[in-house]
């Protein structure tokens, strides 16, 4: 086989872009999964903490009854929508769940301006399924590529799901909004999802194992076809000024970006990225090994977004709006302990209106 002489041009492109594959940049790709299991951590205290309020319900009367973990409402994303929409319908800022509506409006804040990072940083269910695709890739040896048609059609159902929550909210009478909120299934919303899960049917039980094992398989299988939360977030996500940006002088189109996206998003074709299912947890970035041939940034690379402060703001921005919101008293539900008392009781009779 004959070599040509590589030309002059030839050279200095290949000199340039041994110059531009500089060293490793995933000192940093740890954050991410430390922040994650931080939430994880919480939830799993709140969820101690409810299971002990729930258990005090049902002792005598003249024992004092558990701390409810406000933030507990978190899991109520349903309710927190009709409260959003009541309150847009009314003015009205209801003190059934307060807590999770501050932190249901947060997450579409955060959307609104940094993107779907509660997806990939805080949600416990997004950890959880990253957790098991991972596994799924040590037990079966890789994951599976969705085919590109049979994801499409998939994806519609996350929307179809959302769609139905906000065409009914959104087209209930206020009157019927209103006795839904301060009804007595929205007040015990969070110890009916308790009973749901601590008495586990096994119709339940099947579901949650065929989902895991779809999640083993496919990448992000529940979030990305299933969850109208991200659904509705990925929407906000759209008119954000954040992206990732990928910069083509630089980018030596190997393609690394793209394999590392849990999304199956093309990155390594796009300029920006604009997908809905962009769920900004930086991989694509930490995967590319060439100095700024990747990055998050506001306003056209006006504002670079590095994966440390991406950590900082979401991280404080939860801790913060749950300050502020105490500050403001509008943190613990407005349900006295004695009328929790009494649903409880009652809880298994409270059915949806
Ligand atoms: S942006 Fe993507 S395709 Fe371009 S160099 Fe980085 S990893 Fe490779
Ligand atoms: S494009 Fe990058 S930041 Fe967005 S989901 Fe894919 S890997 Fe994550």
């Amino acid at each position: 086989m004959k070599f040509l002489p590589m030309s002059d041009e030839r050279k200095n492109d290949f000199q340039l872009s041994k110059q531009k594959l500089i060293l490793p940049k995933d000192q940093h790709n740890w954050i991410r999964p430390v922040v994650q299991t931080g939430f994880v951590l919480f939830s799993i205290f709140l969820g101690l903490q409810f299971h002990s309020f729930v258990l005090s319900l049902s002792g005598p009367i003249h024992e004092p009854v558990s701390t409810r973990p406000a933030a507990v409402e978190a899991y109520l994303p349903i309710s927190s929508l009709m409260s959003l929409v009541y309150f847009i319908k009314t003015g009205i800022l209801n003190l059934i769940h307060p807590a999770g509506l501050v932190i249901f409006t947060l997450t579409l804040v955060l959307a609104l301006s940094v993107r779907r990072g509660f997806c990939s940083w805080v949600c416990p269910i997004g950890t959880a399924e990253e957790w098991v695709h991972k596994i799924g890739k040590k037990v079966f040896g890789r994951n599976l590529p969705m085919p590109k048609w049979l994801d499409m059609v998939l994806r519609l159902l996350k929307y179809t799901l959302l769609s139905f929550f906000v065409y009914h909210i959104f087209l209930m009478p206020i009157t019927a909004l209103r006795e839904f909120i301060y009804g007595p299934y929205n007040r015990v919303a969070d110890i009916k999802m308790y009973l749901l899960f601590s008495n586990i049917s096994t119709t339940a039980l099947t579901i949650i194992g065929i989902l895991v094992l779809l999640s083993m398989l496919f990448k992000n299988f529940l979030c990305r076809y299933l969850c109208p939360y991200g659904a509705l977030l990925g929407l906000f996500s759209i008119l954000s000024p954040a992206r990732i940006r990928r910069n083509v002088d630089n980018c030596i189109s190997c393609g690394r970006c793209k394999m590392a996206c849990p999304n199956q998003i093309d990155v390594d074709k796009m300029v920006r990225v604009t997908s809905m299912e962009c769920t900004a947890c930086f991989s694509c970035i930490g995967a590319c090994k060439v100095e700024g041939a990747i990055g998050f940034s506001l306003l056209r690379k006006k504002i670079g977004i590095s994966l440390v402060a991406y950590a900082v703001i979401v991280t404080m921005a939860f801790f913060f709006s749950a300050q502020i919101a105490q500050t403001f008293d509008y943190w613990q539900s407005e349900t006295s302990l004695h009328l929790y008392r009494s649903l409880y009781n009652e809880v298994a009779g409270i059915r949806h209106p």
